[in-house]
């Protein structure tokens, strides 16, 4: 059997990495000079490297290890799959147990009449298959015209085709010609950043309403849908104002417009509950997921509909699916995953343990003269750096150069947190216990003092 455990020295898998190795969101040359990091291993909340320095994880892998790493049951669960049924798809006619099983337990833990489901390989893919099936929807519906979806800038809904066209970040869509046709866009519900002088109640209620312009500016008989993240995740942990939910959802009800929530970060209990539309009050006809559904320890994602919108796709052959749909491994591992997320009780520590004590602790960060506002929901957090607390400024300096510093202190103190612009971010496992809370608050105040000390040096402070 090979083996990568007895690896090579640390430099040598460097020099492999940046000879052949391209990585997402980076800049090679960069990279390539200074060396990536080389991860090996993991335990709970605990990243090991290849020079053996322990690191605490505080974005969970990309927001999606909400067990936590090293769980050796879905190890088991996936060699058993693997070794009883490795591959079979569920076109033409055919299903299989993992995967029908899988659909159960969705059907059951999804709000409302969400109980119908289709596979995908990840959060991207999801939203494409969104994409095609709104549309299919409307024409099922005598109605083809009805193609355009709308969408928030500075969202993130993936890296495909479909999902960069559907997500609102400007820098993806500058590479590749995107958005394709039939996007449109409103602004996001960010109080800190664009709220101007309005309370967070009135902006969000504004927020909310372009889209109501939106719709009368396409024409309500050409939209299809709405999609957003019950709380943005990969555009800075933005929290909307308690307005802006209830009255999208008004709007899209009057309209008759289709609601897809973008569960991909704030699904299976990263908000507190199992779904972020529970603790945002949301009612979508369609929720799109991914990491959390395996803990990422296979990838998989899926739709999942309501009963009236099934039904009218059930009444046309949808000409769309991967070979992966409903991989019966990943299928099987995500069941092993929904399980232990539910009896060994990881949604409720969540509920009575860990986000309560991350609040407190995450909140008293904002005494720290770098710290303009600290906002959580659940387990997932984020602080805005600012020069002035008073008046929400914005660095001199070109955005995200403040928090670039702070997240390599972070990675110089061992811990992970992501800069968002000059937001720092975090997403940890949901298992993490308060002691390792304690740690990652600890680390991430060091960071912030040693980035304060830096940029006051540097004269940007
Ligand atoms: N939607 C959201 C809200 C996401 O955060 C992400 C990934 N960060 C995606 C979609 C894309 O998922 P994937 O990377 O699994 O394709």
């Amino acid at each position: 059997m090979t083996t990568l455990a007895n690896h090579l020295p640390t430099a040598e898998l460097q020099a492999l990495d940046a000879a052949h190795h391209l990585h997402p969101f980076t800049k090679g040359d960069e990279l390539n000079e200074k060396g990536a990091r080389v991860i090996t291993g993991a335990k709970g909340v605990w990243l090991r490297d290849s020079e053996g320095t322990e690191i605490l994880d505080g974005m969970a892998g990309l927001w999606c290890v909400n067990i936590g790493y090293g769980r050796e049951e879905l190890a088991e669960v996936a060699a058993r799959q693997m070794k009883e049924l490795p591959y079979y798809n569920t076109f033409f006619q055919t299903t299989h147990v993992p995967a029908l099983m899988l659909a159960k337990k969705l059907a059951e833990l999804a709000p409302g009449d969400l109980n119908h489901v289709f596979f995908a390989n990840g959060g991207s893919d999801a939203n494409d298959t969104n994409i095609r099936l709104v549309r299919t929807y409307w024409a099922e519906k005598g109605q083809p015209e009805r193609d355009v979806i709308i969408s928030r800038w500075n969202a993130y809904h993936g890296s495909t085709i479909g999902g960069t066209s559907l997500g609102g970040m400007k820098g993806m869509h500058g590479q590749g010609s995107l958005p394709i046709p039939g996007i449109e866009f409103i602004d996001q519900p960010h109080w800190w950043a664009e709220g101007g002088d309005m309370t967070p109640e009135e902006f969000g209620l504004e927020r909310a309403r372009q889209l109501e312009e939106k719709i009368k500016e396409v024409g309500p008989e050409k939209v299809a849908a709405f999609i957003g993240e019950p709380i943005q995740g990969a555009g800075g942990v933005v929290v909307p104002p308690s307005t802006y939910w209830p009255e999208i959802q008004r709007i899209c009800k009057k309209y008759d417009i289709l609601l897809i929530a973008d569960e991909v970060i704030c699904g299976f209990g990263r908000t507190g509950n199992w779904f972020g539309s529970q603790t945002l009050g949301i009612e979508p006809d369609i929720m799109t997921v991914a990491k959390g559904l395996s803990s990422g320890y296979a990838p998989i994602g899926a739709s999942i509909i309501s009963d009236k919108v099934a039904k009218v796709l059930d009444g046309t052959e949808f000409n769309h699916g991967y070979t992966y749909s409903g991989h019966p491994v990943a299928c099987a591992v995500a069941l092993e995953n929904l399980r232990i997320l539910e009896e060994d009780g990881v949604i409720k520590h969540v509920q009575n343990v860990a986000a309560p004590h991350l609040k407190e602790k995450w909140e008293a960060l904002a005494d720290h003269p770098l710290v303009g506002e600290a906002k959580i929901v659940g387990m997932m957090a984020s602080i805005a750096l600012t020069p002035d607390k008073a008046t929400r400024a914005e660095f001199a300096t070109d955005a995200g150069t403040v928090g670039y510093i702070c997240r390599e202190r972070c990675f110089a103190n061992n811990v992970i947190m992501r800069h968002v612009g000059d937001r720092m971010i975090i997403s940890p496992p949901l298992t993490i216990t308060p002691e390792e809370i304690d740690i990652l608050i600890e680390r991430a105040r060091k960071s912030l003092d040693e980035c304060l000390e830096q940029i006051r040096s540097d004269g940007m402070f």
